[in-house]
């Protein structure tokens, strides 16, 4: 990786898991795959994370110790951004996820645009601006994450910041018939430009923005090139790329091996019966799709009877956003849907649905992805979905088949082997349920090793590095190598 030198990264959360246990803080490590991406480049290159710990300042700050503690064994920096209750309801609760989450998934009914939502963001933006800024002298990389921070980059520049900033959005980027019905299109858009380089999910989020741009006179200024693209806006450039990010392949893959795993695959075998398993996991969200997938898969046993006592479907609904009105009447639609389905097609010796409304262990996810002849991942819209790669990273005998959602990031890359729908389409999915569990074991293989071979070589390791080396690459360089896509993004586009 050229250029050597500390990098930060910031985003909404520190990667720390704060409990409280007896009037005592406990902090531990965060374990997601992002923490473990970065975790060796900043033990490497020195640098520091800068991000709101989970608690709120009325909540005291007895804490500080824990997580200088967890500095100290990380091997960098773990910097808070205290926030407020009143923050967490108008910045978080309020601009990001009553605002941008619904927005740039696509159901701009479900937004609230509340000025004092955006007010909240402009605020905390600044509180994330000031942390930054007093967090070290070095101009080394800043790499911001996500939708909670897109003012940042114009807030430091405005205090005079001259070195790299980077950013990468975790979630789609919307159409421009959408994001123009945000009040606040032409700030956001125009504090984007404030970055030398913004990383997507997928070709079709970098065709938006681009699309968006052009609401503030902004276009792209080089020949074309579907997975990377340069903007001027004055004497600035920003560089703009589609980076699909990965998961860490080799450790789903050597734990769905390992003899706990084995050991709950067979009580998990004795318990659900010797049918097939479909297996979805989701976190309770509007944007996966969860009740249409409950209507395809009652399509599929009403069109196929043969199914019946042959397949079990599993369904993981990681509670999510518990105190929010819209998430709690999902779920209590989601509970009479299942309830619906069982009561109508269960038999005496057969449920056709297992539900359950819990987070699980590593080794009990790893046992559902490794049991499961099929994935059913559906959203209607989502960024990535890391479940659908973890899937497919467990199956290393090559036995599963993956049903995927045309409009989950996933798909671009995962479109020769997986069986792509659109989750609207309620028969087009029950086709594809019976499509997936009638699927020759050869034709599964095939598929199946197309799409481990796409995910081990596009690993979260690889996204990490592959993002940091453009956004530490001389803009003069990127303009020789911009017809060249980055690694794992060249498959082609899907229809906006
Ligand atoms: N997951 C988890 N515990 C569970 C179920 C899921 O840690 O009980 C993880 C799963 O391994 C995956 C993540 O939650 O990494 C879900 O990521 P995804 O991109 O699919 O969806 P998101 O929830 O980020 O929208």
């Amino acid at each position: 990786m050229p250029e050597e030198g500390p990098i930060r990264i910031v985003s909404n959360r520190l990667p720390v898991v704060l409990k409280r246990r007896r009037q005592r803080w406990e902090v531990e490590p965060g374990a997601g795959g992002l923490v473990q991406a970065l975790r060796p480049i900043l033990r490497d290159r020195g640098g520091a994370w800068i991000g709101w710990p989970g608690v709120t300042a009325e909540t005291g700050d007895g804490w500080r110790p824990g997580l200088r503690s967890v500095s100290h064994s990380e091997g960098y920096e773990l910097v808070p951004v205290v926030l407020d209750d009143s923050d967490v309801e108008g910045f978080y609760e309020g601009f990001a996820n009553s605002i941008v989450w619904p927005l740039f998934h696509g159901f701009p009914d479900r937004c609230s645009f509340d000025a004092s939502f955006f007010a909240s963001y402009g605020r905390v933006n600044q509180k994330f601006t000031h942390a930054i800024a007093d967090s070290h002298s070095d101009p080394g990389l800043l790499w911001i994450h996500d939708y909670h921070l897109f003012e940042v980059a114009r807030r430091l520049r405005e205090l005079g910041h001259q070195g790299p900033l980077a950013f990468f959005l975790h979630i789609p980027f919307p159409s421009v018939e959408n994001f123009a019905k945000l009040p606040w299109r032409e700030s956001l858009l125009k504090d984007l430009l404030h970055f030398d380089l913004i990383g997507f999910q997928t070709r079709r989020d970098l065709r938006h923005f681009q699309q968006c741009l052009s609401l503030v006179g902004v276009h792209p200024d080089l020949p074309d090139s579907p997975a990377m693209q340069r903007f001027r806006d004055g004497d600035r450039s920003l560089w703009a790329g589609a980076f699909p990010i990965g998961m860490d392949f080799r450790d789903f893959a050597a734990r769905s091996l390992s003899s706990d795993v084995s050991t709950r695959v067979h009580q998990l075998r004795h318990d659900l019966g010797s049918g097939k398993l479909l297996l979805g996991i989701d976190r309770l969200d509007y944007t996966k799709g969860l009740i249409h997938r409950l209507k395809a898969y009652e399509q599929a046993l009403t069109v196929h009877p043969a199914l019946r006592e042959e397949v079990v479907y599993f369904q993981l609904v990681v509670p999510s956003r518990e105190n929010v009105p819209e998430y709690r009447a999902l779920k209590r639609e989601f509970d009479r849907v299942v309830g619906r389905i069982n009561g109508r097609f269960s038999t005496p010796r057969w449920r056709p649905i297992h539900y359950l409304y819990n987070r699980v262990d590593p080794v009990e996810l790893s046992a559902l992805y490794r049991l499961a002849d099929v994935a059913l991942v559906t959203p209607l819209r989502d960024g990535m979905n890391l479940v659908a790669k973890e899937y497919c990273a467990s199956q290393t005998d090559d036995a599963g088949a993956l049903i995927l959602s045309e409009f989950a990031g996933a798909a671009e890359q995962l479109q020769d082997g997986a069986l792509l729908v659109n989750p609207y389409d309620i028969h087009d999915t029950a086709r594809a349920i019976y499509q997936a569990l009638t699927m020759p074991p050869d034709e599964r293989r095939r598929r199946m090793r197309l799409m481990r071979t796409t995910l081990a070589e596009s690993d979260v390791f690889w996204w990490a590095s592959s993002f940091l080396e453009t956004a530490l690459m001389p803009s003069a360089s990127l303009v020789t190598q911009q017809t060249l896509p980055p690694p794992g993004a060249d498959k082609p586009g899907h229809p906006a």
